[in-house]
């Protein structure tokens, strides 16, 4: 899952951000809504947590004039929290809207509450075959065993179980797995899968993980 973070303040951002990052979700900053719009028109984002003071604009305005059909789910977050605002930010089109200050837990939580939602690409627990992954807790099973799974391998699992039976290019697993500021290797993906593939056969499964030469994997459905 990919979070894209609206915000001006650099160190509010950064906290975010890491925080995030530790429940396993990857994320980008932008610091202005034109940057936002850049992101956004250059890779799959999951969820847009959304400032609304920003240096090129307001962000209720940026949303109302947006397109909001092609812009995933969107959290405001902003220190302007009476009853009339937080109506505003509704009937913007916002999804959910976070008074700051905030705790980190409660962010987490209505993240996760967002990213449930029927008709979002996210469905709560994921299962293919004896394979499952808990999308809430970021676990993976295979049958009755736990895969113990870096961050990014958790992505990828996820990624791969999601498309089941689909060719999932590398392409498609750089932009899911890394962000704007992450270098990616020419072998990292492989190495990410190499570790991922041997997990599973150590957990006892059949090998379900294929490499598509040249394009890129896919996890059988049976
Ligand atoms: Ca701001």
């Amino acid at each position: 899952m990919r979070i894209l973070i609206v915000e001006d303040n650099a160190r509010m951002a950064e906290l975010i951000a890491g925080g995030l990052s530790d429940r396993g979700y990857a994320c980008d900053v932008a610091g202005d809504l034109g940057a936002a719009e850049d992101s956004l028109a250059s890779a799959h984002f999951d969820l847009i947590l959304l400032d609304l003071g920003l240096p090129d604009g307001n962000g209720l305005d940026w949303l109302r004039r947006s397109n909001r059909r092609a812009l995933p789910p969107v959290i405001v977050l902003t220190a302007r929290t009476s009853l009339e605002d937080r109506v505003d930010g509704l009937d913007a089109g916002a999804d959910d809207y976070l008074p700051k200050p905030f705790e980190m837990s409660e962010l987490a939580a209505r993240v996760r509450a967002i990213l449930r939602r029927p008709g979002t690409r996210a469905e709560p627990v994921i299962e293919v075959g004896e394979l499952r992954f808990d999308a809430a807790s970021h676990t993976a099973h295979a049958g009755e065993v736990r895969l113990d799974l870096s961050r990014r391998e958790a992505n990828l699992f996820e990624l791969l179980m999601r498309r089941a039976g689909q060719v999932v290019r590398r392409a498609q697993i750089e932009e899911a797995l890394y962000t704007f500021d992450e270098a990616v290797t020419p072998n990292a993906i492989e190495a990410n899968v190499s570790r991922l593939r041997r997990k599973l056969e150590d957990a006892g499964t059949l090998n379900r993980l294929h490499t598509i030469r040249g394009v890129g994997y896919l996890l059988s459905e049976a």
